[in-house]
């Protein structure tokens, strides 16, 4: 039997998708740069489908790449021609929720914001937050270990999730979901699994991991003139508000991306070089911290401008000013997209270093910097930079910059194709060897997601 007709006996006619227009969402990936001709779209809907997609792919040596909501951003989880989209989306029953054990579990193809919405009508939260909330899966999350807008309170993906149900590459199931909030029972399959980009298996389920939730009760958006200036007003708030939720930053031009493209009013009369969104908790019990933060701000010389507000209205058309520079830059163009991380006491040297490295291999480029300041975390968008960066002449140059820095190459979204030929420079060849072994005891054929990750070529498709 031919491979489509095996898929198709698994998981039924509809369910395996080879119309050029019904395929196309799959294709290729959100910000337009990454997209392939895959052999066709399987939806399994249980855990029992998944693997035996992944053992007749395996069988017919046709290599899958397993997709949640398709907003990642390096590439990972579009196919390369001839490979199977494997789509979780089918996945997607919710609960049990265990009030007293604070966990959570949810299907691969659960968004994000539908999981908050379960967690808050419990009276907990899931202490992860990020704009493409909608569309994003639990399965997707755990596979990019993302970050997002509360790392600095809660951590990043990988502290949110205790368990995890996947599918390896030879179609065996392993499921380590944990009732008890320690188990050091054995090579920790949870972790190395979260942030493996679909390499080394497919989630089919997650065990979130879920907080009591602290009540915002203000939001501040302040601008200074340089990035020097946001250090000192993150260290001065840092310093004397323990319930600091969120630091964010972005730009000028940024912003104007977002006043033309998204139709946003401006936050103030006059226009300011950089701008910090600041979310404020009552979990340090003060309840006149929307004031305090004022009057701390206000007597800083280096604040430009300054708004603090509290009511969920206000504090939603502050944070879209930041949330939307994703889509704002995607309406402008095609970028060439990085998302690093500096050490805080080179974020400014980085800033000022980056026109200097990018100008000789694309004259053109219009940066676009934005992100997560706690973290050093830069998400650099080089419009008009594409076509210079054919060969990744640009992508070079900010990495090589990033790394003389001590920086990371990719602070949250993950390596992909679009990183993969850079991991050389942060990563030793004793590292690269370990990560390689590792690849090759869980899925020795290079079934999944063959060429991400790993700066190695991926091997040949062979065609059903
Ligand atoms: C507007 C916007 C804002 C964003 N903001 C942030 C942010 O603040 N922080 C952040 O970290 N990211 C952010 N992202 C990136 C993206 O949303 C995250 O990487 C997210 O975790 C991807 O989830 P997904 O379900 O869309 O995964 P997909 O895009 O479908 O896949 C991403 C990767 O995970 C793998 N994968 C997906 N599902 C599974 C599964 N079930 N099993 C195994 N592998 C799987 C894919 O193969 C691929 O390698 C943003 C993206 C957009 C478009």
């Amino acid at each position: 039997m031919d491979l489509l007709a095996g898929l198709r006996e698994i998981v039924g006619d509809t369910h395996v998708v080879t119309d050029p227009d019904a395929v196309a969402p799959y294709a290729q990936d959100w910000t337009r740069r990454w997209h392939g001709k895959p052999l066709a779209v399987v939806r399994p809907a249980t855990v029992a489908q998944v693997s035996a997609v992944v053992r007749a792919c395996a069988a017919a040596g046709v290599p899958l790449v397993p997709q949640g909501g398709n907003t990642g951003l390096v590439g990972a989880g579009v196919p390369q021609d001839g490979e199977v989209v494997l789509s979780l989306a089918r996945l997607d029953s919710i609960g049990p929720l265990d009030p007293l054990g604070k966990t959570l579990m949810a299907g691969a193809g659960v968004t994000l914001a539908q999981v908050q919405r379960t967690a808050r009508e419990a009276g907990l939260d899931v202490g992860l937050d990020f704009s493409a909330r909608d569309t994003a899966t639990v399965g997707g999350i755990a596979a990019t270990n993302a970050g997002g807008e509360r790392v600095m309170r809660h951590g990043v993906a990988r502290f949110r999730i205790r368990g995890l149900e996947a599918v390896l590459a030879d179609g065996s199931v392993v499921r380590r979901m944990s009732t008890v909030a320690k188990d050091n029972t054995g090579y920790d399959l949870v972790q190395l699994l979260i942030g493996s980009e679909g390499t080394l298996g497919v989630i089919t389920a997650v065990q979130v991991d879920l907080i009591h939730p602290r009540k915002i009760i203000g939001t501040a958006l302040v601008a200074v003139s340089t990035v020097d200036d946001a250090l000192t007003v993150l260290r001065a708030v840092q310093h004397d508000f323990p319930g600091l939720e969120a630091a964010e930053f972005f730009h000028h031009d940024g912003l104007q991306l977002v006043l033309k493209h998204e139709r946003r009013a401006r936050p103030f009369d006059r226009p300011h070089p950089l701008y910090l969104l600041f979310d404020l908790s009552d979990g340090d019990g003060r309840p006149d911290a929307g004031e305090e933060l004022t009057e701390l701000l206000g007597g800083l010389d280096c604040v430009r401008d300054l708004v603090v507000v509290s009511t969920s209205a206000e504090r939603r058309r502050l944070w879209e000013l930041r949330e939307l520079q994703t889509d704002a830059v995607s309406a402008e163009g095609v970028p060439v997209k990085l998302d690093v991380a500096l050490p805080l006491n080179q974020l400014s040297t980085f800033e000022r270093r980056l026109a200097g490295v990018v100008r000789p291999v694309a004259r053109h480029a219009m940066p676009i910097l934005f992100g997560h300041i706690a973290e050093g975390n830069v998400h650099v968008n080089l419009l008009n930079a594409l076509d210079e960066d054919a060969e990744g002449a640009v992508m070079e140059a900010v990495l090589d910059l990033v790394a003389s820095l001590g920086g990371s190459i990719s602070a949250e979204h993950g390596i992909g194709l679009a990183n993969a030929r850079w991991l050389t420079l942060t990563r030793s060849s004793a590292d690269l060897a370990a990560m390689r072994a590792i690849k090759q005891a869980l899925d020795p054929e290079g079934i999944l997601s063959p060429g991400r990750m790993l700066p190695d070529a991926a091997p040949a498709l062979k065609r059903p």
